[in-house]
C-alpha cells in the first residue's frame, strides 16, 4: 500500500522514498510513500521527476500508486520532486471548485454533478436545466467574497457512518477523507487543496453550455484567472485599436461596423446587377443580327451568378435575341431566348441534357444546367441556330 503524502500535506513537493516494487518493462515504479497525485476525481496527475527522470503518468490502482517514468529508474531509494507550478494550479482550481459548488448550493440549491480540471479551463456540471446571467453574477460575487475572507481549508479523516454535514453524500464505506472549508463546505474528496480560500482569488466564471440536460460551467481560479483576464484585456485592447475607439465604446462600434458591412454588401450586389444590365445593353447594341434577324451571343464566364443572370435577362429583353453562357470553372450552362425569337430556352436545354446527361431546366426565356461539356455546348449552339 502506498502512503499518500498529499492526503495530509498538499504543499509537500519533495521527498525521499523507497522503491517497493517495479515493472521495468513498463518503466513503472511503486514507492512506499509518494507526494505524487494520481489522476482521479476530475483532477489530473502531477508531473515532476523521480531521481531526476521525468514522470509521465501517475495511476491510482486502489491500494497502490503506479509512477510511470520516461526512462527506467534502477535505484532503491529515490528522490521525488513534483512540478510545483502545476500542482499549485490544480490546488487553486480544486479548492475554487469546492467554493463555487458550495455557493451554487447555498444560493440556488443547485448541486454539482461532476468536476474536471482541463489544461485551460476547469468545469463543473451543475444539476440545472438553465442558468440566468443574474444567477451567474451572484454566484461569482458570493464565491469571491467568501474566498477573500481567507477561510481555513482543512482535512480530516472520518468514519463514513459517523460523518455529518456533507454537501453531497459519499457512496464509500470506511474511513473518508473530508475537506472542510470553514463555515461553508464539507466534502468527501481525495484531491489536493490550498490551506486558505484567500489563495484561490479571483474566481472567474466564464462560459456556460447546456449538456445532458444540465449546465456545464467553465471557470478559472487564482493565477489562471489572472492570466485569462490579462489575455482578455489584450484581445479587447487590440480590437479597440483596430476600430479606433475606447474600450467601453467597443460594442457600439462593432455593431455599427456590422450594420455598415450589411449595407455595403447590399450595395455591392445592386452595383453588380447594374453593371450586368449595362454590359448587356452594350452587347446588344454591338451585336449584328444574323440573316434571320436574331442577335446571338455566346459567352464564357467565371461563374453563372446573380449578376450573370441579370446580364442574360437584360440581353434577351431586347427583341430577337439569344444568349448562351457557359462556365467552365464552375460547370454550368445558361440559355436565354427573347419571347419573339421563336426559340424555347427550357425545352432546348432539356433536350440537349437528355443526350449528354446532367440536371437543369427553366422557362422558355431562361434556363440553367449544372454541366459544362463541349458536346452539350455544340448541341445547344446548333439548336439555337449559332452555326447557321
Ligand atoms: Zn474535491
Amino acid at each position: 500500500m502506498t502512503e499518500r503524502l498529499y492526503y495530509t500535506d498538499s504543499y509537500l513537493s519533495y521527498v525521499k522514498a523507497r522503491v517497493v516494487d517495479a515493472d521495468p518493462a513498463a518503466n513503472i515504479l511503486y514507492l512506499d510513500r509518494t507526494p505524487f497525485y494520481p489522476t482521479s476525481g476530475g483532477q489530473p496527475h502531477d508531473l515532476g521527476t523521480i531521481s531526476g527522470q521525468p514522470v509521465l503518468e501517475v495511476i491510482d490502482e486502489g491500494q497502490r500508486i503506479a509512477h510511470r517514468t520516461a526512462v527506467p529508474v534502477s535505484e532503491n531509494m529515490v528522490e521525488c520532486q513534483i512540478e510545483w507550478a502545476r500542482r499549485y494550479d490544480h490546488m487553486q482550481q480544486h479548492t475554487g471548485q469546492h467554493v463555487l459548488s458550495a455557493v451554487w448550493m447555498e444560493l440556488f440549491s443547485i448541486p454539482t454533478k461532476s468536476f474536471h480540471i482541463g489544461a485551460e479551463n476547469s468545469t463543473v456540471e451543475l444539476g440545472a436545466r438553465d442558468l440566468t446571467d443574474e444567477q451567474i453574477e451572484r454566484a461569482e460575487q458570493r464565491a469571491n467574497q467568501v474566498a477573500r475572507e481567507g477561510r481555513l481549508v482543512s482535512v480530516s479523516f472520518d468514519d463514513s457512518q459517523m460523518v455529518t454535514g456533507l454537501r453531497k453524500p459519499s457512496g464509500r464505506d470506511g474511513l473518508l477523507r473530508i475537506v472542510t472549508i470553514d463555515g461553508l463546505d464539507r466534502s468527501a474528496c481525495g484531491g489536493t487543496h490550498v490551506g486558505s480560500t484567500a489563495e484561490v482569488v479571483p474566481i472567474q466564471i466564464r462560459r456556460t453550455e447546456k449538456i445532458r440536460g444540465n449546465v456545464r460551467l467553465e471557470f478559472v481560479c487564482g493565477a489562471r484567472a489572472e492570466r485569462r483576464a490579462r489575455q482578455d484585456y489584450r484581445i479587447v485592447a487590440e480590437l479597440a485599436r483596430l476600430t479606433a475607439v475606447g474600450l467601453d465604446d467597443l460594442p457600439e462600434a462593432v455593431n455599427k461596423l456590422r450594420v455598415r458591412l450589411t449595407e455595403v454588401e447590399k450595395d455591392k450586389v445592386r452595383l453588380s446587377h447594374e453593371v450586368g444590365r449595362l454590359e448587356a445593353t452594350i452587347l446588344s447594341t454591338e451585336t449584328r443580327p444574323s440573316e434571320d434577324g436574331i442577335r446571338r451571343v455566346a459567352l464564357n464566364v467565371l461563374t453563372i451568378d446573380d449578376a450573370a443572370r441579370v446580364k442574360a435577362q437584360t440581353f434577351v429583353s431586347h427583341t430577337k435575341s439569344v444568349l448562351l453562357m457557359t462556365s467552365t470553372s464552375q460547370s454550368g450552362v445558361l440559355v436565354a431566348c427573347s419571347a419573339d425569337s421563336g426559340l424555347n430556352a427550357g425545352a432546348i436545354l432539356r433536350d440537349a441534357l437528355a443526350q449528354t446527361g446532367g440536371r437543369g431546366g427553366g422557362t422558355a426565356t431562361l434556363a440553367q444546367g449544372n454541366v459544362s461539356d463541349p458536346t452539350l455546348t455544340a448541341l445547344l449552339e446548333e439548336a439555337l441556330g449559332f452555326s447557321s
